[in-house]
């Protein structure tokens, strides 16, 4: 059985995943603007391979794509009354991908539904989530729930209540278009909200890039007791429009802002540093940042692909000067040709003298 969420992030720092709505895009998987999951069902395939990639890059969570799996969008895009359906093959591609070692996040969202002072938003918002996390449940197992991108603390917080009735550990995360929340909370004061309710992770997630989610979390971490996480977009952002959905790129044209794996692997590392315990990626992240974030946190990612049958050396090596190394003669006499003679640096090279 897999060690429980809790029990990794009292040893040390968990690595989540990547991003995966807006990766399904770029290859055709599903529609940007509404971004809903039903790729679930209509190409199961294309999301477990991505969660395999994740679980292969180093990732010790999947979460559940239930991102916009609620009634109410899915019904925007054609797929209303496919809730269960979508919700519940969701849990079992994650599963499926987690083998006996990884866990498994349910997942809900946002769903710009919630409006301040207003219970009977808030009735329906709670209806939106009870619906999707019953559906995740029955697929399950589930090993804890995530309650993420949550633009107000209010709905993060009937999030958490929903969440709280499965007995299943709770991670909430915030995002942040500017320095609060909509409902006008600074991170240091979500943060104490979410875990006064009882959450057992809080923190930040999507919207902005690492550079400026750094700071929002290093808020959090002062602030609560609890662990804490963060998950940026791997989009650069800038000082004017500090968050990716505002870019002029969005939502189909953001190859441009895409962060290198290495700008990813220095968040991790400077997100261990400030103390936060789960760290991941979100919209933009791919296999090869949560990889090279791995790395970055100390872990080693699982082995390359098997070395067997593949040529040994460089593989962009002149086919004359591999010949060489591969038993067809020293190189600097019989193999090699032309570009042998040009490129070898060999003192004692009989062919270029
Ligand atoms: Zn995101």
């Amino acid at each position: 059985m897999a060690k429980p969420l809790l029990e990794r992030l009292k040893d040390g720092v968990v690595l989540g995943d990547g991003g995966y709505l807006l990766a399904l895009e770029s290859r055709g998987y599903v529609q940007a603007g509404p971004f809903t999951p039903e790729v679930t069902i209509e190409h199961p395939n294309a999301l477990l391979a991505l969660h395999q990639e994740f679980v292969h890059a180093g990732a010790e969570v999947l979460q559940v794509l239930t991102f916009y799996a609620s009634e109410n969008k899915l019904e925007q895009v054609g797929y209303g009354g496919r809730l269960m359906d979508i919700n519940r093959a969701a849990v079992s591609l994650a599963r499926e991908a987690a083998g006996e070692e990884n866990l498994v996040a349910g997942n809900i969202c946002l769903t710009w539904k919630f409006e301040e002072g207003s219970p009977s938003s808030h009735d329906e918002v709670r209806q939106l989530f009870d619906d999707q996390i019953r559906h995740q449940m029955e697929a399950g197992p589930l090993d804890f729930l995530i309650g993420e991108t949550f633009l107000h603390v209010g709905e993060a917080l009937l999030a958490l209540e929903c969440i709280q009735k499965t007995g299943k550990p709770s991670m909430i995360t915030l995002a942040f278009e500017g320095p609060k929340t909509r409902d006008g909370k600074s991170p240091a004061e979500a943060a104490k909200m979410l875990e006064g309710a009882g959450a057992d992770v809080v923190g930040t997630n999507c919207w902005q890039d690492p550079e400026r989610m750094l700071p929002t979390i290093e808020e959090m971490r002062g602030a609560v007791d609890c662990y804490v996480a963060a998950q940026p977009v791997a989009y650069r952002c800038t000082t004017e429009v500090p968050f990716f959905t505002g870019q002029p790129g969005f939502p189909d044209k953001l190859d441009p802002y895409q962060l290198t794996r290495y700008q990813m692997g220095e968040f991790a590392k400077q997100a261990l540093e400030i103390g936060v315990n789960y760290i991941g990626g979100c919209c933009g992240c791919q296999g090869t940042h949560i990889r090279q974030m791995a790395r970055a946190i100390g872990n080693r990612p699982r082995k390359a692909v098997s070395r067997r049958g593949l040529r040994r050396g460089n593989p962009f090596r002149p086919v004359g000067a591999e010949r060489g190394r591969t038993g067809y003669g020293n190189r600097h006499t019989k193999g090699g040709g032309r570009q042998h003679v040009n490129q070898c640096l060999s003192q004692r090279c009989r062919r270029s003298r």
